[in-house]
């Protein structure tokens, strides 16, 4: 197998959507320097990602769109017309200093990534996984939609056959909406049911090219494999994709201050080993995800399990003292358990599989497979 790929940026650790935006903690670069203090990252697979053109992004977005948003960047505002049009500096989209440079450097590295593995291979992109953004503005923190435009670049090099993988706790509604009708990509989505967008029904299949999967709050470890083992697995397999792109939004974890599920990462690592083996190409993503000793972790794990290296139970002194250096302002941040700064790999978190998570398994299947 073609060795795994990791783009990153140093403008994740620099940049800041404010001190009192969910998005204020460190995230990639504590994933970056985790796997770097693990010696998992050699300067030979780590890729800078590079910042989208404006012809690049107004491949999904709108030029007007994209205007405004390097106007919010050059000025550090926005009038009154644009914030209306475009959400910026509305709905927690805030004007902040790298508004348009740090989603183009997303998307440049998502298409990047998916310019690198046109003829096979891995790559983790944790910049990546801004799933709400729309063509023509700012939606749930995301300015621009990487993922879309990485799924556009393969499409364009002439792949026909993807599918999406969203396990971030919101519906990936921005993805999904982008690819309506089009049975090229098959976008999969397992979020919290009732929880912002509120989309992404069980019988939600946007013209069929797409299967969604609503889980109530407290899922557990044991109800997310069951859904992975008895629907996703399966609607994949019987596809046949050339290529899986994986968003990895890491606010499923039980420790997530925004959504409730009970997630261990355990469950993340189970999806990246099943779906490694599913597709010549693939393309793990970040997204959301804000305890920054939870995403940290679970991204690090991620990339050990691309790798297939072995995790550690404890961790080095070199990668404990990453996290330890970390802030964090929120409740949870004030007393920290201890396994936050030594483990990488969480304690399980199994339980029941309640008649609601297997009724949405049986569902992904009557009227037939997807197209
Ligand atoms: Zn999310």
């Amino acid at each position: 197998m073609i060795t795994a790929r990791y783009i990153g940026s140093e403008i994740y650790r620099r940049s800041s959507y404010g001190p009192k935006h969910p998005l204020a903690v460190p995230r990639v670069s504590t994933c970056t320097d985790l796997c770097r203090a693990l010696r998992w990252l050699p300067d030979a697979v780590y890729l800078d990602a590079p910042m989208a053109t404006v012809a690049e992004l107004t491949r999904f977005h709108h030029a007007d769109y994209i205007d405004a948003l390097q106007r919010a960047e050059a000025t550090q505002s926005v009038s009154e017309a644009d914030r209306a049009k475009f959400r910026i500096g509305a709905d927690g989209n805030p004007v902040y200093r790298d508004v348009f440079r740090r989603p183009a450097i997303s998307a440049g590295g998502v298409m990047l990534a998916a310019r690198m593995t046109i003829d096979g291979g891995v790559v983790h992109c944790p910049g990546g996984g801004t799933h709400h953004g729309r063509p023509d503005r700012a939606s749930g923190f995301c300015f621009l939609n990487d993922p879309v435009l990485g799924l556009l670049t393969w499409l364009d090099l002439g792949l026909a056959n993807i599918v999406y993988l969203d396990i971030d706790a919101h519906h990936g509604d921005g993805v999904q909406d982008a690819f309506h009708d089009d049975d090229r990509v098959l976008t999969i989505s397992i979020h919290e049911a009732g929880r912002w967008p509120f989309t992404g029904a069980a019988d939600d299949r946007a013209g069929g090219s797409a299967r969604n999967f609503p889980v109530p709050q407290g899922c557990n470890d044991s109800e997310f494999r069951w859904l992975l083992d008895h629907a996703v697995v399966p609607l994949i397999k019987a596809r046949q994709p050339q290529a899986i792109m994986l968003q990895a939004g890491a606010d499923g974890l039980e420790e997530d201050p925004l959504a409730k599920l009970s997630l261990s990462n355990n469950s993340y690592l189970a999806v990246v080993a099943a779906v490694k083996r599913l597709a010549p190409r693939l393309i793990v993503l970040g997204g959301g995800g804000y305890n920054p000793w939870a995403v940290g972790r679970c991204w690090a794990a991620i990339w050990g399990t691309l790798n297939d290296f072995q995790l550690p139970d404890r961790l080095p002194p070199a990668a404990e003292h990453v996290l330890r250096t970390l802030r964090y302002d929120r409740a949870a941040g004030r007393n920290p358990p201890d396994h936050w700064f030594t483990t990488l790999r969480d304690t399980p978190r199994e339980g029941p599989v309640r008649p609601l998570v297997r009724a949405l398994a049986e569902l992904a299947f009557e009227e037939g497979l997807p197209a």
